[in-house]
């Protein structure tokens, strides 16, 4: 749907369409200025009366757009829970243990370089020790594990030493057995998959059984073989071609908060979850039942277990609930705004420090904590690569004053939000729920950023006149001025 402003007694009148108004086409967004022409059509040509207007006028419009349909490769993993024999659960323990052996032994020479002012070592001076490594009498059995998911390792320390050296994380830590054990084959050549039988071939480890839950679509790029909560899983990276996906649906605004933990800007809302909340009890009653036990004993670990499956269970739920949500709202939405909110900050520990300690340190912890429990950096990330999926946008706005801007007249003011869900205008008088008035506020920043970014490309977009290759005749108004009155009013076409 294009909005156009037309005089409609000018023929042939060169005119900008305006995109944002209501129902923006994010992937044109960076199309030309005069992006559609008037031309004079014979029942257009009626509308020569200087006054009158037809109750249904027909345009016809040349619409450039954007060579948008082309293919695009998409990247998707797949991940089965595994069925392993004894033997090879024993060997994919070992591997994971070997991996993180190496990565451990690579931090550690690499931190006693740094401290001796020597140069840090690269991934090829790395691989190059691996191998002596698994020559040495002393560290033989690395030679058991397969070679390629070894050099991995090395190369996760280089990508954990770049974050680092970005300023994306802390300086890289030594691995911990238990937490985070996994391994990667990263050449799809050793790797053989039987969808038929639910088996993959993995190199050392021979054919391995998985539960097939879900068929894998594309050709195989690498395999992550993760273990959770005492179970091990097989993570199949693949790449396909897909067509590139015309967006279905308008735009909206998603406001993000603690009562609800999603509210859409047409007023729908998705309940907290607080998955970590339901689950408290349970966690403490076995981290309890653990602390008992006598360290390392086997009832000791046998309670251990139970908490680990308890924290899986937490996490389980939560990916599923965040997928749900996000997998909606992509499918129905071209455009979705959301605040630029740096959950980081925000869940920065409130305490402070010595000199400047924080102010409701209690109360900050709590939302920091119920921000950290909904997920919401996770939330946002899946909104981003399942709207690209479908031809969408996700856009990222400023968060200030959202929740006390009126959408309305656009009075700014704290008393318009007097309790925690109602928002009533004290200019105005407009009254709504405040998540929803959030919502509409980032829907309508969202549409002005993009009004902006029109703005600095337009120019640059001239060239796109080459790509233009959509003629589209376009008939029928929406919403007919009423007759009898000149107006230059907005028409709304269907496109
Ligand atoms: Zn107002």
């Amino acid at each position: 749907m294009v909005i156009f402003a037309v005089h409609l007694h000018q023929v042939r009148i060169e005119v900008e369409a305006d995109l944002c108004e209501d129902a923006p086409q994010p992937f044109n967004r960076v199309a030309v200025k005069h992006l559609a022409a008037i031309l004079g059509h014979k029942d257009q040509m009626d509308v020569n009366l200087e006054n009158a207007v037809p109750s249904v006028p027909n345009v016809v419009v040349i619409v450039h757009r954007l060579n948008i349909i082309k293919d695009m490769k998409r990247l998707q993993a797949f991940k089965y829970e595994l069925i392993p024999t004894g033997e090879q659960r024993r060997r994919m323990s070992r591997f994971a243990g070997s991996c993180r052996f190496v990565f451990n032994k690579a931090l550690a020479l690499q931190k006693a370089r740094y401290e001796q002012g020597e140069k840090k070592l690269g991934y090829a001076g790395l691989c190059k020790l691996l191998t002596e490594w698994r020559h040495s009498p002393e560290t033989a059995w690395l030679a058991n594990a397969p070679t390629h998911p070894l050099q991995q390792s090395l190369k996760d320390l280089e990508r954990a030493y770049a974050n680092f050296f970005a300023q994306r994380t802390g300086f890289p830590c030594f691995k911990k057995k238990g937490w985070g054990d996994s391994f990667r084959y990263p050449d799809p050549k050793q790797i053989k998959l039987d969808q038929g039988n639910s088996r993959i071939f993995l190199p050392k480890l021979g054919w391995l059984r998985y539960r097939n839950s879900r068929e894998m679509l594309g050709t195989v790029k690498q395999v992550t073989v993760p273990a959770s909560g005492g179970k091990w899983f097989v993570s199949i990276q693949t790449e396909r071609e897909v067509e590139q996906p015309i967006p279905q649906g308008g735009a909206v605004g998603i406001d993000m908060g603690i009562a609800r933990f999603a509210t859409l800007s047409d007023g729908m809302f998705y309940a907290p979850l607080n998955s970590f909340k339901r689950h408290e009890g349970a966690l403490r009653k076995a981290q309890q039942a653990m602390s008992r036990k006598v360290k390392f004993s086997n009832n000791w670990k046998k309670a251990k277990a139970r908490v680990q499956k308890i924290h899986s269970r937490i996490g389980d739920t939560r990916r599923d609930y965040l997928h749900k949500c996000s997998t909606a709202i992509s499918q129905n939405h071209a455009m979705v705004c959301i605040e630029d909110l740096q959950v980081r900050n925000m869940s920065k520990s409130a305490v402070g420090t010595l000199e400047q300690p924080g102010k409701q340190v209690r109360a900050k912890s709590g939302l920091n904590q119920s921000i950290l429990d909904q997920g919401w950096f996770e939330f946002r990330r899946q909104l981003d690569y399942k709207l690209a999926w479908h031809g969408g946008h996700l856009i990222a706005v400023p968060p200030q004053n959202t929740s006390r801007t009126c959408p309305c007249c656009g009075h700014v003011s704290a008393d318009n939000r007097r309790t925690q869900e109602r928002f009533a205008c004290v200019e105005c008088g407009f009254e709504e729920n405040a998540d929803v008035v959030g919502a509409i506020n980032i829907l309508s920043r969202g549409m002005q950023k993009l009004r902006d970014e029109r703005q600095d490309t337009s120019d640059a977009s001239l060239g796109c006149a080459s790509t233009a290759r959509i003629a589209c005749e376009v008939s029928g108004a929406v919403r007919p001025p009423a007759a009898g009155t000149r107006r230059s009013g907005s028409i709304r076409l269907n496109a």
